[in-house]
């Protein structure tokens, strides 16, 4: 059996944490693949490797001296080296690559060394094979990644060794160095998850999993023990921030089960994201599995005698949004009438162009816009099986004062979407967490 495991930022600090990284590991010899970001924050007003080699690159682009940001990058690795009593040899790659910034380096070369210092660290410190990221993980001239041919290789590579591999970086056909989008070393530990077969990815971060709500807003909610991709998907997609988006493609696709495990708590099970779960076993817990939400919606609603009956007027008015390229969130639609969800950001800069379309294709009895919504859903594989879950949650909202403006549901049941006035969305989301898993928990 293997298992692919990736260490984020924090988990990567200092010696202390590389100390953790190793018990983790050595816990378990199916633990043989390890995918590492570069060293994050340690405290509060420290500062994030890859945040300075981003500032390094904007001096080097002004003609601006980096050359103490440089120092300061140089003193974490060295600091790490020398407090895990490492003899791995940096120095020379710390020249080569000043030398190479003077000369002209890319951005994305440049902000890859992060995870590629911290990868040649933790390979030595855990006694494994440095497997660089560039040999493997093959981007097309687009920018898109090479899956076929990234998955060959990487089979090639590791062909039953031991490796720890930096995450957040690759090639391109020509040999130069491309980065991921930020966070993107989540999406190198899937990829090789995927490439490999493994029995499981395991996503060490700093959180016992994914929250059941965002802390900012409820306090101390409870980490989610098992949730669906399906439902993961639901939560990212409403606001909830877990993982990079492009982590969780290679994984399903492959029917791996997605781990996120906490490296300062690891006896904690953590969340188990999987396809299918098999709920028969548990009687546990709250039948909803999260709640997320966003703010900063408009809904347009329109209204015209007689719509829900003339083939076509959905299409024409849908036709209009696209062709401003604006991306409609949900269109929960009434007999006669079509209300349309969108982002602020898209619709403010032509909001009128589209009312004036509108006005004009449609020749609706009635435009309504409603600026400064927010959205809020609850999220639970569950709650189809449970009558009444969305009267609950109607009334719930109702006694605690919050106007419902908009109520959808998904046709698969997995969510129950209810639109509110922006300044009650933090009211919002504490009243179905406190309804709904802190009342439920207790009549357990
Ligand atoms: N170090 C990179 C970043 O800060 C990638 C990662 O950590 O996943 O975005």
């Amino acid at each position: 059996m293997l298992k692919v495991l990736k260490f984020g930022g924090s988990s990567m600090a200092d010696a202390n944490q590389f100390e953790k990284i190793r018990q983790i590991v050595k816990s378990d010899p199916s633990r043989r693949v390890v995918v590492v970001s570069a060293p994050g924050r340690r405290s509060k007003d420290d500062h994030k490797v890859t945040d300075l080699l981003y500032l390094c690159h904007a001096h080097l682009k002004y003609g601006v001296s980096c050359e103490h940001i440089f120092a300061l990058i140089r003193e974490r690795y060295e600091g790490i080296k020398r407090d895990c009593g490492l003899d791995t040899d940096l120095a020379s790659d710390f020249d080569k690559l000043w030398e190479k910034m003077q000369k002209g380096i890319s951005q994305d070369e440049l902000v890859s060394r992060g995870e590629y210092f911290a990868a040649r660290l933790m390979a030595d410190y855990l006694g494994f094979d440095f497997l660089d990221a560039e040999l493997w993980l093959k981007f097309k001239f687009d920018g898109s990644i090479d899956q076929e041919a990234s998955y060959e290789a990487l089979q090639r590579a590791v062909n039953g060794r031991c490796v720890v591999i930096p995450g957040f970086y690759g090639a391109m056909g020509d040999g130069r160095i491309r980065t991921l989008t930020r966070g993107g070393s989540d999406v190198t530990g899937a990829l090789a998850a995927a490439a490999l077969d493994a029995a499981v990815y395991e996503n060490w971060t700093d959180v016992s999993g994914i929250l059941m709500a965002d802390p900012r807003i409820v306090k101390d909610p409870q980490p989610i023990s098992r949730v669906t991709f399906s439902e993961l998907r639901e939560l990212s997609y409403i606001g909830a921030q877990v993982l990079h988006e492009g982590t969780v493609f290679p994984v399903r696709e492959k029917g791996i089960p997605l781990n996120i495990r906490n490296t300062n708590e690891p006896d904690h099970p953590g969340t188990m994201i999987m396809e299918t779960i098999d709920d028969s076993d548990d009687d546990s817990g709250s039948f909803i599995t999260g709640i997320a939400g966003k703010k900063g919606y408009t809904v347009i609603s329109i209204s015209k005698t007689g719509m829900s009956s003339t083939p076509g007027v959905f299409r024409q008015i849908l036709e209009i949004f696209e062709k401003h390229e604006i991306n409609v969130e949900y269109a929960p639609s009434g007999i006669d009438i079509l209300s349309l969800v969108v982002a602020n950001a898209q619709i403010a800069p032509c909001l009128y162009s589209v009312l004036g379309e509108l006005e004009k294709t449609v020749r609706p009895d009635h435009i309504k816009v409603l600026d400064d919504m927010a959205i809020v859903a609850a999220v639970g594989r569950k709650m189809a099986y449970r009558l009444g879950t969305s009267g609950k949650i109607f009334a719930k909202l109702g006694e605690s004062g919050v106007n419902i403006r908009m109520i959808t549901q998904g046709p698969e049941e997995l969510n129950i979407i209810v639109g509110v006035e922006g300044k009650d969305f933090e009211q919002a989301i504490r009243v179905l967490y406190d309804s709904f898993v802190k009342e439920e928990e207790s009549n357990v």
